[in-house]
């Protein structure tokens, strides 16, 4: 696993690599998706590095609960008649980047996006 220094995720959190910061709290990030599946995507990471849900505090749930909707508002504000939350944990199932995160992609009718996991 890489570390704090390495993990990309890590030095997005500590504002080392430049994103646009679409909400945030006290414990977590939102900003967009470098290869979105559609329009808005927008990747939910913790500050801290925590390798996948397993890790998480399960205390943080309501802030994370609390992010989601306010990032799923703004994107409903921009026309999103949808949205799918997608979580990949551990490599076998998808996760490339071993810093949790929530995918929230999203959606309009008849858009035709197909939501592939491993
Ligand atoms: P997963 O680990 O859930 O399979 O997907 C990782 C996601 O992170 C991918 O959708 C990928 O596009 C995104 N991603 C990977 N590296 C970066 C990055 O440096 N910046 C941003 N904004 N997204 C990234
Ligand atoms: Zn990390």
């Amino acid at each position: 696993m890489a570390d704090n220094n390495e993990c990309i995720f890590c030095r997005i959190a500590r504002k080392e690599v430049k994103v646009e910061v679409i909400e945030e709290s006290e414990n977590f990030l939102a900003f967009p998706d470098a290869n979105p599946i559609s329009e808005g995507h927008t990747l939910i990471i913790p500050k801290k590095h925590f390798a996948n849900i397993m890790d998480l505090p399960s205390d943080l749930g309501s802030e994370i609960v609390g992010l989601i909707k306010r990032v799923a508002e703004k994107r409903i504000k921009e026309g999103a008649e949808g949205f799918n939350l997608l979580m990949n944990n551990f490599e076998a199932a998808g996760q490339v980047i071993l810093h949790a995160h929530l995918h929230l992609i999203p959606r309009k009718k008849g858009d035709k996006i197909r939501l592939k996991t491993a």
